[in-house]
């Protein structure tokens, strides 16, 4: 296998594209830079195998993201309710994630990479946030797969990864829809219970 060392941030990032593609297939990367997020995209770059490329990609980004927010409150929980819901008269609580199926009493039951991206504009007018900008791994994903993480609302780890893995807008659209359609029914559901039970 050919090595070659990537000793510029600038041009890694202008020729990520081109490094990801089969003509850099028998080489393996290496770096002298010391920066972290370089580090993780040479390390992607020697991942030939495209499952284990995303799945790479996928869980750095989470990673990072966990990393950046750790100790901070950013969205003001207090008893379970965020800045936004503990306004007079809101009877919703545990934040943005209330209509989703993934939630569970210890937070989310899955890694998604879309939701942990998202604030919304009370946040953002008040704290640093990481945005999809920021990762510059993700130059490594396709058009359509950046797309694709910008509108993962509500899937598992897993669900965003095969669509990335399969690469159809298409399927994506289809996945997603019925996706949507199963959730607010289960959601339905237990509001309907819930309702009976009181
Ligand atoms: S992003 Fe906004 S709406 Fe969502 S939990 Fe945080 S403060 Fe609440
Ligand atoms: S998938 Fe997203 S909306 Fe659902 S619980 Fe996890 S973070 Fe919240």
């Amino acid at each position: 296998m050919k090595e070659l060392l990537i000793d510029n941030k600038e041009v890694l990032y202008k020729k990520i594209k081109l490094y990801k593609t089969f003509l850099y297939k028998n080489t393996m990367f290496k770096t002298n830079l010391d920066d972290e997020e370089c580090k993780a995209i040479v390390e992607a770059l020697n991942i030939k195998k495209r499952k284990k490329r995303i799945e790479y990609i996928y869980d750095y980004c989470c990673n990072r993201i966990d990393k950046f927010y750790e100790g901070k409150n950013v969205c003001g929980f207090t008893n379970n309710k965020c800045i936004i819901q503990q306004a007079p008269n809101c009877k919703y609580k545990n934040g943005c994630c209330r209509l989703c199926i993934h939630q569970s009493s210890t937070g989310c039951k899955t890694k998604n990479l879309t939701c942990k991206l998202f604030y919304c504009s009370s946040v953002t007018q008040k704290y640093e946030v990481i945005k999809f900008k920021d990762l510059k791994i993700l130059k490594m994903f396709s058009l359509r797969q950046k797309l694709m993480i910008k509108d993962s609302f509500f899937a598992t780890r897993e669900q965003i990864i095969f669509d990335l893995y399969i690469g159809s807008i298409i399927l994506f659209g289809i996945r997603t829809a019925i996706r949507e359609t199963i959730s607010l029914t289960k959601l339905a559901a237990i509001k309907y219970k819930e309702k009976k039970i009181k």
